[in-house]
């Protein structure tokens, strides 16, 4: 679990400004929701955090460190303790699901036997075992939901970044999935930080809802879930 720090943080693309001044403070476990309009900023506050974007001016940190500084990231993604699902869930269609799920952990040079247990446990945790050896393409909306999960979860991120990652799916698996981020929440403990357009989601998700308009956070929505 990791503690994420923003200072008085701007970017912008070009001339638009897409994270205005933005001072915000999320504790170690905690679950918060982002909302607002399209536009207003939600995506490009994950991309600071990832470190897939840096800050024209700011401070980023992550559990007090200085992770990104204007125009600098001082930590790079991979330092960062960081596991995503973002709506292009983005699996690897050639690999099979178990080599999606062991691709960061072979990235982090995990030995061969760890990663293989690691792999075994994922696929349990999110109920995928009968399903190590098939191409995502042959699974369902909601099983590549769960291969996205396990993948961001294999190498026990301290934050987790959502970006609406169950837009796609019926409400059937909307809520089982919902069910599974929260037991998987209990379970390993990580920061959440999730971005979605659903009171639903907010309501059951967060324990803190924070609503952006035009690059800053709306003042009135900061606080309990929505
Ligand atoms: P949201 O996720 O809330 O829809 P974004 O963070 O994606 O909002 O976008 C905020 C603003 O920044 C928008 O005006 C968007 O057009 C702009 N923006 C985001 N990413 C880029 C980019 N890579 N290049 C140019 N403009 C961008």
């Amino acid at each position: 679990m990791s503690m994420i720090e923003f200072r008085e943080v701007s970017k912008a693309y070009q001339s638009r400004v897409a994270i205005d001044a933005i001072s915000l403070k999320v504790e170690r476990g905690e679950r918060v929701v982002l909302f607002g309009p399209s536009g207003c900023g939600k995506s490009t506050l994950l991309h600071l955090i990832a470190g897939l974007a840096k800050p024209d001016s700011g401070d980023i940190l992550i559990d007090g460190e200085l992770a990104a500084t204007a125009g600098k990231n001082l930590q790079e993604p991979e330092q960062r303790g960081i596991g995503m699902v973002f709506q292009d869930l983005a699996l690897w269609s050639h690999m099979t699901v178990a080599e999606n799920i062991e691709f960061g952990l072979i990235a982090k040079r995990v030995a061969n036997r760890e990663r293989r247990q690691r792999v075994r446990e994922m696929v349990d945790l999110v109920r995928l075992g009968d399903y190590l050896n098939a191409r995502p393409g042959t699974l369902s909306g909601g099983e590549q939901q769960r291969v996205a999960l396990a993948r961001a979860l294999a190498t026990a991120p301290r934050i987790l970044l959502m970006d609406e990652p169950l837009s796609n799916l019926d409400d059937e698996l909307s809520l089982q999935m919902r069910q599974e981020i929260l037991r998987l929440h209990y379970d390993i403990g990580f920061t959440l930080v999730y971005v979605t357009h659903s009171h639903n989601e907010a309501k059951e998700l967060g324990t803190r809802t924070i609503r952006l308009r035009q690059g800053r956070i709306d003042s009135a929505s900061n606080g309990a879930a929505a």
